[in-house]
């Protein structure tokens, strides 16, 4: 089959946004400028050295629908949830929570001698899937292969596969793929997405060119940003001078309709009145 790369459809500038118990944090998707990229909800970033930032976390709080997928670089966030959960995702670890028919949980950052930096992604589940039964996927730092290429480019493989290594994330509906991707500076990196998945990027380290344009012409584009790409079969990206860091999310679109509101993502606005109802009436977790 014809290699075709992915083009750059859109570059977003994360916004300033305020969330939990007052928690500052910066958002690409799950904003007036982009609602979503079927099947991703929202895309969060923290970062920061004042724990002033992150401190007041995020208290009790509902899910439905959904599956939330936190992902700390540096950083402790302590968390425990309404079916008997407790335990903390540190440097490395990842999160994968599939709400499913609803889970209630708390997420609250610890203090942190090194700056704060993790990310929070939102995953859609299809109808079908909507009210199954609650999961977790918590993985350690130690679970995550990291793959060494020999000009330097480094690859954590969260979910989907690299070179013919698997990630540690198994049996989710959206088939993702999810890497951190660290390239030294003017070394190239591709990855092939399946035809067909939307994928993204969110540059949070550097600076590169991701237009598949090997001539190195372009303009690169630099931390903070949310790359959107087009249709094809594979992403190139080029590290600048500085030499970039990115994560790279794929996965398949669901093209179903989206009702959302607050932390419950269902199909129609009756399913939401209907989670709002259980919620007041004490039948959200049964
Ligand atoms: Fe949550």
């Amino acid at each position: 089959m014809n290699k075709q790369a992915r083009k750059i459809v859109r570059i977003v500038e994360p916004r300033s946004v305020v969330e939990g118990a007052g928690v500052r944090l910066i958002r690409s998707i799950a904003t007036s400028e982009l609602d979503h990229v079927d099947p991703f909800l929202l895309f969060d970033h923290f970062g920061s050295s004042n724990p002033a930032d992150y401190m007041k976390g995020f208290p009790m709080h509902p899910h439905r629908g959904i599956e939330t997928v936190t992902y700390m670089i540096s950083g402790h966030v302590n968390h425990k949830d309404s079916i008997g959960n407790t335990g903390s995702i540190t440097d490395g670890d990842v999160q994968w929570m599939t709400s499913g028919r609803g889970i209630m949980h708390e997420e609250m950052p610890q203090p942190h001698e090194d700056e704060m930096i993790g990310f929070q992604l939102w995953v859609n589940l299809p109808a079908r899937l909507k009210m199954t039964k609650p999961r977790y996927q918590n993985i350690t730092s130690e679970q995550i292969p990291q793959i060494q290429h020999e000009d330097g480019v480094k690859i954590r493989v969260i979910a989907g596969e690299v070179d013919g290594v698997s990630g540690p994330v198994k049996e989710i509906v959206a088939d993702p793929t999810y890497l951190d991707i660290s390239i030294p500076p003017n070394k190239l990196f591709s990855q092939p997405i399946e035809r067909g998945h939307a994928a993204f990027a969110y540059i949070f380290e550097g600076a590169g060119l991701f237009d598949a344009d090997e001539t190195n012409t372009g303009k690169p584009i630099a931390c903070p940003r949310l790359i959107v790409f087009g249709d094809g079969n594979f992403i190139s990206a080029h590290a600048a001078d500085q030499g970039v860091r990115f994560l790279l999310v794929s996965g398949k679109p669901l093209n179903e309709p989206i009702a959302r509101w607050g932390p419950f993502v269902m199909n129609t606005q009756a399913e939401i009145e209907q989670t709002l109802e259980a919620l007041k009436n004490g039948t959200f977790i049964k």
